[in-house]
């Protein structure tokens, strides 16, 4: 039955020791990874030594209409070199998160249609909660290289609907990748991330695609006049979604 289970929950790398349906609450898998081994985040060597159990819950996909909750046992191990306990690192969920990383795509890409507040009602986590997963996509792209853009998309996502609160989302169109996500949607606050790209790379810009706040499109005309632009309302989030999905894919590769 739990074998079955498995691929119900599509999580990889990962046993199901057992599960509970609790009413009114949804269903509860206990899980933990299949590896005996984690990799010591100081040294990097590989410990089997296990410390001890920590467990807790996490919320996941919804599964038959059901929420979803994970009792994840983060093992901690000790390491041999360092001669200290540490946490093992799992691939589905962030340290000191409280969803997996697959609802919080999940529910980025509803940020779409509906803004915050709904979002979060629709999907049983807190407005905090989407904030922290906007925040967490915004700092993993934070470094990106923008030297070779030549197509961008600006789009935007609604914090608080009806209160003109917005944050926007950069995107290189060849890529594919967000580039930058911004707390404001303001011209000051995009100015301010476009001139530190640097005028070389304003100027090899040769297309935007832009299909929000009228207010971009003059800063866009100022900045970068050799740009044509194009409006495309679904394109950016779409490419926005994959990259996060392709992220995803690679970073579970390379564990391998
Ligand atoms: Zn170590």
């Amino acid at each position: 039955m739990i074998m079955m289970l498995d691929k119900f929950l599509n999580l990889e790398g990962v046993v199901i020791n057992g599960y509970r349906h609790l009413e009114n609450i949804g269903i509860v898998f206990e899980i933990e990874s299949k590896s005996k081994k984690a990799i010591c985040p100081c040294c990097g060597k590989v410990s089997d030594k296990l410390h001890q159990n920590h467990r807790y819950l996490v919320k996941d996909l919804p599964m038959s209409g059901q929420e979803v909750y994970l009792k994840i046992n983060r093992r901690q191990f000790k390491c041999d070199n360092c001669q200290k306990a540490f946490s093992e690192k799992l691939d589905f969920v962030a340290n000191k998160r409280t969803y997996t990383k697959r609802l919080a795509l999940n529910i980025l890409g509803q940020l779409k249609e509906g803004d915050i507040l709904n979002t979060s009602k629709r999907n049983g986590v807190t407005e905090e909660e989407i904030q922290r997963m906007l925040e967490d996509i915004a700092e993993a792209i934070i470094h990106q290289d923008v030297s070779g853009l030549k197509r961008l998309g600006l789009d935007e996502i609604a914090l608080v609907k009806g209160q003109k609160n917005y944050c926007a989302v950069l995107v290189d169109l060849d890529l594919g990748k967000p580039i930058a996500i911004l707390e404001k949607r303001t011209q000051e606050e995009l100015r301010k991330t476009l001139i530190g790209w640097g005028v070389e790379v304003l100027a090899q810009i040769k297309e935007v695609s832009i299909d929000l706040w009228e207010a971009y499109r003059s800063l866009v005309q100022e900045l970068m006049p050799s740009a044509e632009v194009v409006a495309d309302r679904f394109y950016v989030m779409k490419q926005v979604n994959e990259e996060f999905r392709q992220t995803e894919k690679s970073r579970k590769k390379s564990r391998r």
